[in-house]
């Protein structure tokens, strides 16, 4: 077998989840996001993890990603935040799911097929508070409670925003002010006579900043996989989450490279002096960002390897010539670390201008999940 692979260390993401549930008041539930494979961390055996440390509720993206941890033993309360697609609204039902909503048309589509089933389906209606992405506007949120009032096959279990700055202090007035406008439309809601028994805001940023936005429950991706340093690292919470995820792989070829000669596509390196070169066997098809070419550094042997030339598709060239002993097969941590030396997920997403979500997110299925 290739022996390119993440581990997942499932021991630390139960730490994780132990911090967290610590520090969270002991009457908030805990919805753990495990929406896009959990962060590309794999959601069945991670949600299996957390299910047993006693998260509350699952939250994902697509009744897809629901049912799939259905089959796989989640029994706890699962979200779909981007509800359902036309069609799919009696699995739904049927499998238990709660769909996020946020228009009309979903809630009718739910209701019809509730009612045709003879059953209530509880819905959490998303109230769009100043990211203007999904939800219902919090000026409209009055005329959307009347209309739901027609709906006697759904039932208003939970009312959730989602913040757009949490993690920025100069934005916390912001914050404050979509927490406000959440309030509202809560009041709102009770008004019309609905009794939703969960409000949800806060995703890890404000989980772990702001406090005053727990409410019933909070809704915590990134931090349950210790990453997200680099968006809300400040936090001293954070400090205590550990990451989960290593990249791993081994030398594959080692040849000598002359002064003056070039490494790879387009010849973007040239070595200065004569240079032992690996090849490992990873590259972009894995979601090595080719954004690291001629950046980046892999740990071999507890030293500093740096990428030299374009990472390719399937491969990419390390510059080993100074690690003494080096071996055909010897192990390279692109992400982890050793007693040594550290490469984290930050790092990378630090050198690439994205973020380190999209770093664990963006490793293919090409590369597989040892969970240990
Ligand atoms: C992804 C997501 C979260 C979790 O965000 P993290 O920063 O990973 O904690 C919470 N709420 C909603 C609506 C989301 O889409």
């Amino acid at each position: 077998m290739r022996p390119t692979r993440a581990e997942i260390n499932l021991t630390k993401l139960a730490e994780n989840f132990r911090v967290l549930r610590r520090f969270v008041a002991s009457n908030v539930k805990i919805m753990a996001m495990v929406k896009a494979d959990a962060y590309g961390h794999g959601a069945v055996r991670c949600s299996q993890i957390l299910q047993d440390e006693g998260a509350d509720w699952f939250g994902v993206v697509t009744p897809e990603e629901a049912f799939e941890l259905r089959k796989n033993g989640i029994e706890k309360p699962i979200l779909t935040l981007q509800g359902f697609w036309r069609g799919q609204e009696k699995t739904l039902i049927e499998n238990n799911i709660t769909p996020a909503v946020f228009n009309f048309e979903q809630a009718e589509s739910l209701n019809n097929a509730a009612a045709e089933m003879n059953l209530s389906a509880k819905i959490h209606v998303k109230i769009d508070t100043g990211m203007n992405r999904l939800g219902i506007r919090f000026d409209e949120a009055e005329n959307f409670a009347e209309r739901l009032k027609n709906l006697k096959n759904l039932e208003i279990e939970g009312l959730m925003t989602h913040f757009a700055s949490a993690d920025d202090a100069a934005e916390n007035e912001f914050t404050a002010l979509q927490t406000k406008h959440f309030d509202d439309a809560a009041q709102i809601f009770r008004a019309k006579g609905f009794n939703p028994t969960i409000l949800d805001l806060a995703n890890s940023p404000a989980t772990l900043d702001h406090c005053e936005t727990w409410a019933q429950m909070v809704r915590i991706g990134g931090a349950l996989y210790g990453i997200g340093g680099d968006i809300f690292g400040c936090s001293k919470t954070f400090a205590k989450l550990q990451p989960i995820f290593s990249l791993k792989t081994e030398i594959m070829s080692l040849k000598n490279v002359y002064k003056g000669e070039t490494v790879g596509y387009s010849r973007t390196f040239r070595a200065e002096n004569d240079l032992v070169v690996a090849a490992i066997p990873i590259g972009y098809r894995d979601g090595l960002p080719r954004q690291l070419s001629n950046k980046g550094h892999v740990i071999v042997r507890g030293e500093f390897a740096p990428i030299v030339g374009r990472v390719s598709m399937d491969v990419v060239l390390i510059d080993v010539t100074k690690i003494p002993q080096v071996q055909l097969n010897d192990e390279v941590i692109l992400i982890g670390k050793d007693c040594r030396r550290a490469v984290s997920t930050e790092d990378w997403a630090q050198m690439c201008g994205t973020i380190s979500y999209q770093i664990t997110c963006g490793i293919t299925a090409r590369v597989p999940k040892i969970f240990v």
